[in-house]
Protein backbone atom coordinates (compact mmCIF):
# COMPACT_ATOMS: atom_id res chain seq x y z
CA UNK A 1 0.00 0.00 0.00
CA UNK A 2 1.18 3.18 -1.10
CA UNK A 3 1.97 6.05 1.76
CA UNK A 4 1.28 9.59 0.26
CA UNK A 5 2.73 13.21 2.39
CA UNK A 6 1.35 16.49 2.07
CA UNK A 7 3.46 19.00 2.26
CA UNK A 8 1.48 21.98 4.16
CA UNK A 9 2.93 25.89 3.98
CA UNK A 10 1.14 28.53 3.14
CA UNK A 11 -1.93 26.57 1.98
CA UNK A 12 -3.72 25.47 5.29
CA UNK A 13 -7.09 24.37 4.45
CA UNK A 14 -8.61 21.39 3.73
CA UNK A 15 -10.61 22.73 0.35
CA UNK A 16 -9.77 23.69 -2.38
CA UNK A 17 -5.73 22.49 -2.21
CA UNK A 18 -4.58 20.63 -4.97
CA UNK A 19 -1.83 19.41 -3.55
CA UNK A 20 -3.96 17.48 -0.47
CA UNK A 21 -6.85 16.48 -3.05
CA UNK A 22 -4.28 14.69 -5.74
CA UNK A 23 -2.60 13.23 -2.23
CA UNK A 24 -6.23 11.72 -1.46
CA UNK A 25 -7.23 10.60 -5.14
CA UNK A 26 -5.52 6.82 -4.35
CA UNK A 27 -8.17 5.64 -1.95
CA UNK A 28 -6.00 2.39 -0.96
CA UNK A 29 -2.99 5.14 -0.31
CA UNK A 30 -2.24 5.70 3.57
CA UNK A 31 -2.65 9.80 3.61
CA UNK A 32 -0.24 11.88 6.07
CA UNK A 33 0.35 15.63 6.42
CA UNK A 34 3.35 17.60 7.56
CA UNK A 35 3.75 21.20 9.06
CA UNK A 36 7.53 22.30 9.29
CA UNK A 37 8.06 25.30 11.48
CA UNK A 38 11.47 27.71 10.73
CA UNK A 39 11.65 30.13 13.13
CA UNK A 40 15.30 31.40 12.26
CA UNK A 41 13.97 31.64 8.62
CA UNK A 42 10.66 33.53 10.13
CA UNK A 43 13.06 36.11 11.50
CA UNK A 44 15.30 36.69 8.55
CA UNK A 45 11.82 36.99 6.66
CA UNK A 46 10.51 39.03 9.24
CA UNK A 47 7.28 37.67 9.51
CA UNK A 48 5.39 39.40 12.52
CA UNK A 49 4.71 37.95 15.98
CA UNK A 50 0.47 38.42 15.08
CA UNK A 51 1.14 36.33 11.91
CA UNK A 52 2.98 33.45 13.46
CA UNK A 53 0.36 33.22 16.22
CA UNK A 54 -2.54 33.21 13.34
CA UNK A 55 -0.23 30.77 11.83
CA UNK A 56 -0.23 28.49 14.80
CA UNK A 57 -4.23 28.86 15.20
CA UNK A 58 -4.50 27.57 11.48
CA UNK A 59 -2.33 25.10 11.98
CA UNK A 60 -4.68 23.69 15.09
CA UNK A 61 -7.67 24.08 12.74
CA UNK A 62 -6.40 22.81 9.90
CA UNK A 63 -5.08 19.60 11.98
CA UNK A 64 -8.54 19.14 13.70
CA UNK A 65 -10.43 19.08 10.07
CA UNK A 66 -8.07 16.21 8.62
CA UNK A 67 -8.36 14.69 11.80
CA UNK A 68 -11.65 13.98 11.07
CA UNK A 69 -10.74 13.19 7.46
CA UNK A 70 -8.86 10.42 9.19
CA UNK A 71 -5.70 12.22 7.99
CA UNK A 72 -3.13 12.91 10.74
CA UNK A 73 -1.21 16.29 10.40
CA UNK A 74 2.25 15.80 11.90
CA UNK A 75 4.41 18.66 13.23
CA UNK A 76 8.11 19.67 13.23
CA UNK A 77 10.40 22.49 14.21
CA UNK A 78 13.77 22.67 12.29
CA UNK A 79 15.67 26.38 12.04
CA UNK A 80 15.89 27.46 8.78
CA UNK A 81 14.18 25.82 5.34
CA UNK A 82 18.10 23.67 4.73
CA UNK A 83 16.96 22.57 8.00
CA UNK A 84 13.71 21.44 6.85
CA UNK A 85 14.65 19.60 4.04
CA UNK A 86 16.66 17.02 6.01
CA UNK A 87 14.16 17.05 8.38
CA UNK A 88 11.67 16.14 5.39
CA UNK A 89 13.74 13.57 4.20
CA UNK A 90 13.91 11.52 7.81
CA UNK A 91 10.19 11.98 8.07
CA UNK A 92 9.60 10.55 4.74
CA UNK A 93 12.31 7.73 5.40
CA UNK A 94 11.20 7.14 8.69
CA UNK A 95 7.12 6.97 7.14
CA UNK A 96 7.80 5.11 4.32
CA UNK A 97 6.61 7.59 1.85
CA UNK A 98 6.27 7.02 -1.28
CA UNK A 99 4.96 10.42 -3.37
CA UNK A 100 5.35 13.75 -1.83
CA UNK A 101 2.55 16.37 -2.71
CA UNK A 102 2.45 20.25 -2.07
CA UNK A 103 1.47 23.55 -3.52
CA UNK A 104 4.26 25.91 -4.87
CA UNK A 105 5.88 29.14 -3.06
CA UNK A 106 7.26 31.53 -5.60
CA UNK A 107 9.69 33.44 -3.75
CA UNK A 108 13.58 32.37 -4.10
CA UNK A 109 14.73 30.78 -0.78
CA UNK A 110 11.16 28.76 -0.98
CA UNK A 111 11.63 27.86 -4.68
CA UNK A 112 14.96 26.58 -3.89
CA UNK A 113 14.04 24.64 -1.11
CA UNK A 114 11.49 22.98 -2.80
CA UNK A 115 13.97 22.10 -6.10
CA UNK A 116 16.51 20.51 -2.90
CA UNK A 117 13.78 18.74 -1.75
CA UNK A 118 12.37 17.39 -5.10
CA UNK A 119 16.12 16.47 -5.96
CA UNK A 120 17.58 14.86 -3.07
CA UNK A 121 14.02 13.09 -2.40
CA UNK A 122 14.31 11.16 -5.66
CA UNK A 123 17.41 10.12 -4.73
CA UNK A 124 15.42 7.98 -1.94
CA UNK A 125 12.57 7.01 -4.50
CA UNK A 126 10.01 9.55 -3.36
CA UNK A 127 8.78 11.28 -6.40
CA UNK A 128 7.51 14.56 -5.63
CA UNK A 129 4.57 16.71 -7.65
CA UNK A 130 3.87 20.50 -7.09
CA UNK A 131 0.86 22.53 -7.83
CA UNK A 132 0.02 25.88 -8.50
CA UNK A 133 -1.99 27.95 -5.94
CA UNK A 134 -2.92 30.71 -7.55
CA UNK A 135 -5.84 31.62 -10.09
CA UNK A 136 -3.35 30.89 -13.13
CA UNK A 137 0.39 29.65 -12.97
CA UNK A 138 3.22 32.53 -12.96
CA UNK A 139 4.52 32.50 -16.90
CA UNK A 140 0.71 31.68 -18.36
CA UNK A 141 -0.36 35.41 -18.95
CA UNK A 142 2.11 36.81 -21.02
CA UNK A 143 2.61 39.65 -23.99
CA UNK A 144 2.31 38.94 -27.44
CA UNK A 145 5.44 38.75 -27.30
CA UNK A 146 5.93 36.18 -24.90
CA UNK A 147 6.97 38.07 -22.06
CA UNK A 148 5.53 39.23 -18.79
CA UNK A 149 4.14 42.24 -18.21
CA UNK A 150 5.84 45.59 -16.35
CA UNK A 151 2.67 47.41 -16.03
CA UNK A 152 -0.89 46.32 -14.56
CA UNK A 153 -3.59 47.54 -16.64
CA UNK A 154 -3.15 44.99 -19.61
CA UNK A 155 -1.79 42.25 -17.54
CA UNK A 156 -5.35 42.54 -16.06
CA UNK A 157 -7.13 42.48 -19.24
CA UNK A 158 -4.88 39.69 -20.42
CA UNK A 159 -5.72 37.44 -17.44
CA UNK A 160 -9.35 38.02 -17.70
CA UNK A 161 -8.89 36.77 -20.94
CA UNK A 162 -7.62 33.43 -19.75
CA UNK A 163 -9.92 33.12 -17.34
CA UNK A 164 -12.87 33.13 -19.70
CA UNK A 165 -11.26 30.69 -21.85
CA UNK A 166 -11.07 28.25 -18.54
CA UNK A 167 -11.58 29.23 -15.42
CA UNK A 168 -9.85 27.66 -12.61
CA UNK A 169 -11.60 24.17 -10.92
CA UNK A 170 -11.92 24.22 -7.14
CA UNK A 171 -10.94 21.37 -5.76
CA UNK A 172 -13.34 19.54 -3.14
CA UNK A 173 -12.14 19.02 0.81
CA UNK A 174 -11.31 14.63 0.78
CA UNK A 175 -13.57 12.60 1.81
CA UNK A 176 -12.72 10.58 4.97
CA UNK A 177 -10.43 7.81 4.26
CA UNK A 178 -10.74 4.32 5.07
CA UNK A 179 -9.68 4.90 8.65
CA UNK A 180 -12.22 6.23 11.21
CA UNK A 181 -11.71 9.84 12.50
CA UNK A 182 -8.61 10.33 14.11
CA UNK A 183 -8.74 9.91 18.32
CA UNK A 184 -5.26 11.21 18.87
CA UNK A 185 -3.61 13.85 16.76
CA UNK A 186 0.10 14.07 16.93
CA UNK A 187 1.54 16.84 19.42
CA UNK A 188 1.52 20.16 17.98
CA UNK A 189 3.95 22.56 20.31
CA UNK A 190 4.40 26.09 20.57
CA UNK A 191 6.32 27.70 18.14
CA UNK A 192 9.66 28.40 19.00
CA UNK A 193 8.99 32.07 18.00
CA UNK A 194 7.61 35.25 19.20
CA UNK A 195 3.54 34.99 19.21
CA UNK A 196 1.10 38.12 20.14
CA UNK A 197 -2.19 38.10 20.37
CA UNK A 198 -4.40 39.65 17.58
CA UNK A 199 -7.82 40.89 17.46
CA UNK A 200 -9.85 37.50 16.87
CA UNK A 201 -12.90 38.96 16.04
CA UNK A 202 -11.46 41.08 13.49
CA UNK A 203 -9.24 37.96 11.97
CA UNK A 204 -10.80 34.66 13.56
CA UNK A 205 -8.40 31.62 12.57
CA UNK A 206 -10.25 28.85 11.10
CA UNK A 207 -10.95 27.72 7.70
CA UNK A 208 -15.08 27.65 8.72
CA UNK A 209 -15.37 31.01 9.35
CA UNK A 210 -13.10 32.14 6.79
CA UNK A 211 -14.95 30.18 4.30
CA UNK A 212 -18.31 31.74 6.12
CA UNK A 213 -17.01 35.22 5.89
CA UNK A 214 -16.29 35.42 1.82
CA UNK A 215 -19.92 33.84 1.39
CA UNK A 216 -20.94 37.07 2.91
CA UNK A 217 -18.62 39.55 1.97
CA UNK A 218 -20.18 38.19 -1.95
CA UNK A 219 -23.20 39.30 -1.28
CA UNK A 220 -24.02 42.59 -0.72
CA UNK A 221 -20.50 44.14 0.53
CA UNK A 222 -18.80 42.83 -2.59
CA UNK A 223 -21.43 45.48 -4.24
CA UNK A 224 -20.61 48.32 -2.32
CA UNK A 225 -16.40 47.93 -2.35
CA UNK A 226 -16.06 50.07 -5.53
CA UNK A 227 -18.00 53.05 -3.67
CA UNK A 228 -16.55 52.49 0.12
CA UNK A 229 -12.68 51.03 -0.75
CA UNK A 230 -11.16 54.14 -0.40
CA UNK A 231 -12.66 55.17 3.11
CA UNK A 232 -10.26 53.97 5.72
CA UNK A 233 -13.45 54.71 8.46
CA UNK A 234 -16.00 52.79 6.78
CA UNK A 235 -15.66 48.71 6.81
CA UNK A 236 -15.59 48.65 2.83
CA UNK A 237 -13.12 45.90 2.58
CA UNK A 238 -13.41 42.34 2.62
CA UNK A 239 -10.47 41.91 5.48
CA UNK A 240 -10.04 38.20 3.62
CA UNK A 241 -5.78 39.12 3.20
CA UNK A 242 -4.44 37.38 5.96
CA UNK A 243 -6.76 34.01 5.15
CA UNK A 244 -5.01 34.56 1.93
CA UNK A 245 -1.75 35.03 2.67
CA UNK A 246 -1.64 31.76 5.02
CA UNK A 247 -3.39 29.97 2.63
CA UNK A 248 -6.70 29.02 4.88
CA UNK A 249 -8.36 30.55 1.79
CA UNK A 250 -7.42 30.15 -1.76
CA UNK A 251 -8.10 32.97 -4.73
CA UNK A 252 -9.96 29.95 -6.32
CA UNK A 253 -12.29 29.66 -3.97
CA UNK A 254 -12.74 33.89 -3.87
CA UNK A 255 -13.56 34.07 -7.74
CA UNK A 256 -15.87 31.53 -7.74
CA UNK A 257 -17.75 32.44 -4.68
CA UNK A 258 -17.95 35.74 -6.38
CA UNK A 259 -19.29 34.45 -9.65
CA UNK A 260 -21.53 32.45 -7.75
CA UNK A 261 -23.10 35.40 -6.13
CA UNK A 262 -22.58 37.62 -8.98
CA UNK A 263 -21.81 35.52 -12.38
CA UNK A 264 -22.17 38.81 -14.82
CA UNK A 265 -18.47 39.43 -12.38
CA UNK A 266 -16.00 39.37 -15.28
CA UNK A 267 -17.97 42.22 -16.75
CA UNK A 268 -19.79 44.02 -13.66
CA UNK A 269 -17.98 47.34 -13.21
CA UNK A 270 -18.82 47.36 -9.59
CA UNK A 271 -18.17 43.48 -8.84
CA UNK A 272 -15.06 43.64 -10.69
CA UNK A 273 -13.69 45.74 -8.82
CA UNK A 274 -13.07 43.93 -6.09
CA UNK A 275 -11.44 40.81 -8.52
CA UNK A 276 -9.30 43.16 -9.61
CA UNK A 277 -7.53 43.34 -6.51
CA UNK A 278 -7.32 39.89 -6.08
CA UNK A 279 -5.24 40.47 -9.96
CA UNK A 280 -3.02 42.40 -8.68
CA UNK A 281 -2.45 39.72 -5.95
CA UNK A 282 -1.58 37.46 -8.92
CA UNK A 283 0.30 40.14 -10.96
CA UNK A 284 2.89 40.66 -7.89
CA UNK A 285 3.19 37.11 -7.85
CA UNK A 286 4.08 36.54 -11.49
CA UNK A 287 6.60 39.43 -11.59
CA UNK A 288 8.54 37.26 -8.46
CA UNK A 289 8.57 34.42 -10.60
CA UNK A 290 9.75 36.72 -13.84
CA UNK A 291 12.22 38.38 -11.90
CA UNK A 292 13.43 36.56 -9.15
CA UNK A 293 15.57 39.58 -7.88
CA UNK A 294 12.87 41.25 -6.21
CA UNK A 295 12.37 39.04 -3.93
CA UNK A 296 16.08 40.43 -2.99
CA UNK A 297 14.48 43.52 -2.60
CA UNK A 298 15.92 44.98 -5.86
CA UNK A 299 14.07 47.67 -7.63
CA UNK A 300 12.32 47.00 -10.08
CA UNK A 301 13.56 50.59 -12.33
CA UNK A 302 17.44 50.51 -11.96
CA UNK A 303 18.09 53.68 -11.70
CA UNK A 304 16.28 53.88 -8.61
CA UNK A 305 18.99 52.34 -6.73
CA UNK A 306 21.10 55.80 -7.13
CA UNK A 307 18.37 57.63 -5.23
CA UNK A 308 20.45 59.33 -2.03
CA UNK A 309 18.78 58.18 0.88
CA UNK A 310 18.44 59.82 4.36
CA UNK A 311 19.01 58.68 7.47
CA UNK A 312 17.39 59.96 10.44
CA UNK A 313 16.41 57.59 12.94
CA UNK A 314 14.12 60.39 14.90
CA UNK A 315 12.23 61.06 11.84
CA UNK A 316 12.16 56.79 11.38
CA UNK A 317 10.83 56.29 15.00
CA UNK A 318 8.38 59.24 14.22
CA UNK A 319 6.71 57.19 11.24
CA UNK A 320 6.81 54.37 12.78
CA UNK A 321 5.47 55.26 16.08
CA UNK A 322 2.50 57.39 14.31
CA UNK A 323 4.04 60.47 15.72
CA UNK A 324 4.87 62.52 12.74
CA UNK A 325 2.22 65.38 12.96
CA UNK A 326 0.26 64.64 10.06
CA UNK A 327 -3.20 62.81 10.87
CA UNK A 328 -4.20 60.55 8.29
CA UNK A 329 -0.51 58.64 8.57
CA UNK A 330 -0.45 58.99 12.39
CA UNK A 331 -3.25 57.19 12.76
CA UNK A 332 -2.77 54.76 10.35
CA UNK A 333 0.18 53.60 11.59
CA UNK A 334 -1.71 53.43 15.07
CA UNK A 335 -3.86 51.00 13.04
CA UNK A 336 -0.64 48.88 12.26
CA UNK A 337 0.49 48.65 15.17
CA UNK A 338 -2.57 47.47 17.08
CA UNK A 339 -4.01 45.67 14.78
CA UNK A 340 -1.09 44.16 12.76
CA UNK A 341 -3.31 45.13 9.61
CA UNK A 342 -3.64 48.31 7.93
CA UNK A 343 -6.24 49.61 5.04
CA UNK A 344 -4.70 49.80 1.74
CA UNK A 345 -5.60 53.66 0.93
CA UNK A 346 -3.73 54.07 4.33
CA UNK A 347 -0.48 51.79 3.46
CA UNK A 348 -0.23 54.10 0.05
CA UNK A 349 -0.21 57.13 1.95
CA UNK A 350 1.96 56.18 4.87
CA UNK A 351 4.27 54.30 2.17
CA UNK A 352 4.54 57.62 0.12
CA UNK A 353 4.94 59.64 3.32
CA UNK A 354 7.92 57.36 4.41
CA UNK A 355 9.71 57.87 0.87
CA UNK A 356 8.84 60.79 -0.60
CA UNK A 357 8.72 62.97 2.21
CA UNK A 358 11.45 61.58 4.39
CA UNK A 359 13.53 60.22 1.71
CA UNK A 360 13.56 57.14 3.52
CA UNK A 361 14.95 53.59 1.92
CA UNK A 362 11.42 52.02 1.07
CA UNK A 363 12.97 48.89 2.30
CA UNK A 364 13.09 50.12 5.60
CA UNK A 365 9.73 50.56 5.29
CA UNK A 366 9.19 47.27 3.80
CA UNK A 367 10.43 45.76 6.37
CA UNK A 368 8.62 47.28 8.94
CA UNK A 369 5.46 46.22 7.56
CA UNK A 370 6.68 42.98 7.65
CA UNK A 371 7.27 42.80 11.12
CA UNK A 372 3.62 44.32 12.33
CA UNK A 373 1.81 42.66 9.61
CA UNK A 374 -0.69 40.10 10.22
CA UNK A 375 -1.06 39.96 6.55
CA UNK A 376 2.49 40.10 5.47
CA UNK A 377 3.18 38.61 2.30
CA UNK A 378 6.59 39.52 0.27
CA UNK A 379 5.22 39.72 -3.03
CA UNK A 380 2.22 42.07 -2.04
CA UNK A 381 4.35 44.23 0.37
CA UNK A 382 7.04 44.44 -1.97
CA UNK A 383 4.86 45.55 -5.03
CA UNK A 384 3.23 48.07 -2.71
CA UNK A 385 6.37 49.46 -1.69
CA UNK A 386 8.14 49.44 -4.71
CA UNK A 387 4.93 51.33 -6.77
CA UNK A 388 5.37 53.89 -3.63
CA UNK A 389 8.56 54.12 -4.64
CA UNK A 390 8.16 54.54 -8.21
CA UNK A 391 10.77 51.96 -8.05
CA UNK A 392 8.27 49.31 -9.71
CA UNK A 393 5.31 48.65 -11.59
CA UNK A 394 3.31 51.75 -11.31
CA UNK A 395 2.19 53.16 -14.86
CA UNK A 396 2.64 56.55 -13.38
CA UNK A 397 6.25 58.26 -12.81
CA UNK A 398 8.25 59.48 -9.74
CA UNK A 399 6.90 62.91 -9.20
CA UNK A 400 3.58 61.55 -8.39
CA UNK A 401 3.88 62.64 -4.92
CA UNK A 402 0.39 62.14 -2.56
CA UNK A 403 0.36 65.63 -0.34
CA UNK A 404 -0.36 63.45 3.22
CA UNK A 405 -3.00 66.61 4.78
CA UNK A 406 -4.80 66.85 1.31
CA UNK A 407 -5.32 62.60 1.05
CA UNK A 408 -6.46 62.77 4.41
CA UNK A 409 -8.82 65.26 3.18
CA UNK A 410 -10.32 63.28 0.78
CA UNK A 411 -10.40 60.03 2.27
CA UNK A 412 -11.27 61.01 5.58
CA UNK A 413 -13.00 63.94 5.08
CA UNK A 414 -14.89 63.92 8.59
CA UNK A 415 -11.93 62.45 10.25
CA UNK A 416 -13.70 59.87 11.88
CA UNK A 417 -11.02 57.36 11.59
CA UNK A 418 -8.44 60.18 12.55
CA UNK A 419 -10.68 60.38 15.77
CA UNK A 420 -10.75 56.82 16.73
CA UNK A 421 -7.26 56.42 16.32
CA UNK A 422 -5.53 59.65 17.55
CA UNK A 423 -7.78 60.20 20.83
CA UNK A 424 -5.58 63.14 21.79
CA UNK A 425 -7.02 65.04 18.83
CA UNK A 426 -10.37 64.89 20.38
CA UNK A 427 -11.32 68.57 21.20
CA UNK A 428 -9.96 69.40 17.52
CA UNK A 429 -13.06 70.65 15.63
CA UNK A 430 -13.68 68.56 12.35
CA UNK A 431 -12.60 71.40 9.78
CA UNK A 432 -9.76 71.65 11.25
CA UNK A 433 -8.42 67.95 11.95
CA UNK A 434 -6.38 67.20 9.13
CA UNK A 435 -4.34 70.32 10.56
CA UNK A 436 -4.71 70.65 13.78
CA UNK A 437 -1.86 72.50 14.88
CA UNK A 438 -2.84 75.71 13.19
CA UNK A 439 -5.69 75.31 14.96
CA UNK A 440 -4.25 75.29 18.07
CA UNK A 441 -1.88 77.76 17.31
CA UNK A 442 -4.27 80.08 15.87
CA UNK A 443 -6.54 79.58 19.48
CA UNK A 444 -4.25 79.21 22.07
CA UNK A 445 -4.60 75.84 22.85
CA UNK A 446 -2.10 73.14 23.89
CA UNK A 447 -1.77 69.76 22.19
CA UNK A 448 -0.71 66.88 23.46
CA UNK A 449 0.06 66.14 19.82
CA UNK A 450 3.70 66.73 17.59
CA UNK A 451 4.37 70.03 15.37
CA UNK A 452 4.78 68.45 11.55
CA UNK A 453 7.90 66.62 11.08
CA UNK A 454 8.79 68.20 7.81
CA UNK A 455 7.18 70.84 5.64
CA UNK A 456 5.47 68.90 3.06
CA UNK A 457 6.31 71.36 0.28
CA UNK A 458 9.90 71.58 0.93
CA UNK A 459 9.95 67.64 1.33
CA UNK A 460 8.58 67.36 -2.19
CA UNK A 461 10.73 69.61 -3.46
CA UNK A 462 13.40 67.24 -1.74
CA UNK A 463 12.21 64.32 -3.35
CA UNK A 464 11.84 65.49 -6.69
CA UNK A 465 15.13 66.52 -6.87
CA UNK A 466 16.96 63.39 -5.32
CA UNK A 467 15.20 61.31 -8.12
CA UNK A 468 16.15 63.52 -11.09
CA UNK A 469 19.61 63.35 -10.19
CA UNK A 470 19.69 59.63 -9.73
CA UNK A 471 17.79 59.58 -12.77
CA UNK A 472 20.51 61.22 -14.33
P1 LIG B 1 -9.59 43.85 -0.27
O1 LIG B 1 -9.58 45.25 -0.72
O2 LIG B 1 -10.85 43.23 0.12
O3 LIG B 1 -8.94 43.00 -1.49
C1 LIG B 1 -9.14 41.60 -1.62
C2 LIG B 1 -7.81 40.89 -1.67
O4 LIG B 1 -7.09 41.28 -2.85
C3 LIG B 1 -6.89 41.21 -0.51
O5 LIG B 1 -7.22 40.44 0.61
C4 LIG B 1 -5.52 40.89 -1.11
O6 LIG B 1 -5.27 39.52 -1.09
C5 LIG B 1 -5.70 41.33 -2.56
N1 LIG B 1 -5.23 42.71 -2.75
C6 LIG B 1 -5.94 43.84 -2.56
N2 LIG B 1 -5.21 44.91 -2.90
C7 LIG B 1 -4.00 44.44 -3.29
C8 LIG B 1 -2.81 45.07 -3.77
N3 LIG B 1 -2.70 46.39 -3.91
N4 LIG B 1 -1.75 44.28 -4.05
C9 LIG B 1 -1.84 42.93 -3.92
N5 LIG B 1 -2.94 42.30 -3.50
C10 LIG B 1 -4.01 43.04 -3.19
N6 LIG B 1 -1.36 42.93 0.88
C11 LIG B 1 -1.07 41.78 1.51
O7 LIG B 1 -1.85 40.82 1.41
N7 LIG B 1 0.08 41.65 2.24
C12 LIG B 1 0.97 42.68 2.37
O8 LIG B 1 2.01 42.51 3.02
C13 LIG B 1 0.66 43.91 1.74
N8 LIG B 1 1.48 44.98 1.88
C14 LIG B 1 1.17 46.16 1.23
C15 LIG B 1 2.05 47.25 1.35
C16 LIG B 1 1.78 48.44 0.68
C17 LIG B 1 2.76 49.59 0.80
C18 LIG B 1 0.61 48.55 -0.09
C19 LIG B 1 0.30 49.84 -0.81
C20 LIG B 1 -0.27 47.49 -0.20
C21 LIG B 1 0.00 46.28 0.45
N9 LIG B 1 -0.88 45.18 0.37
C22 LIG B 1 -0.55 44.00 0.98
C23 LIG B 1 -2.08 45.23 -0.48
C24 LIG B 1 -3.38 45.67 0.21
O9 LIG B 1 -3.17 46.83 0.95
C25 LIG B 1 -3.96 44.58 1.13
O10 LIG B 1 -4.02 43.36 0.43
C26 LIG B 1 -5.38 44.95 1.58
O11 LIG B 1 -5.37 46.18 2.26
C27 LIG B 1 -5.93 43.85 2.47
O12 LIG B 1 -7.21 44.17 2.91
P2 LIG B 1 -8.49 43.39 2.39
O13 LIG B 1 -8.29 41.94 2.56
O14 LIG B 1 -9.67 44.01 3.05
O15 LIG B 1 -8.45 43.72 0.84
Amino acid sequence: MATHLVWMRNDLRIHDNYALHAACRDENATVLALYIATPEQWRAHDMSAKQAAFIYQSVQDVQQSLADKGIPLHYLQCDDFSAAVEALKDFCQQHKVDRLFYNYQHEVNERQRDAKAERELYDLDVVSQGFDDGLLPPGSVLTGNREMFKVFTPFSKAFVRRLREGMPECAPAPKPRNRAPLQEKPALKPFDYPQEEFDEELFPAGEKTAIQRLREFCQQPVVDYAAKRDTPATDGTSRLSVYLVTGVLSPRQCLHRLLREHPDALENEKTFTWLNELIWREFYRHLLVAWPALCKHQPFIGWTKNVRWQSNEEQLTAWQQGKTGYPIVDAAMRQLNTLGWMHNRLRMITASFLIKDLLIDWRIGERYFMSQLIDGDLAANNGGWQWAASSGNDAAPYFRIFNPTTQGERFDKQGEFIYRWLPELKDVPVQHIHQPQEWAKKNGVRLDYPPQIVDHKEARKRALAAYEAARK
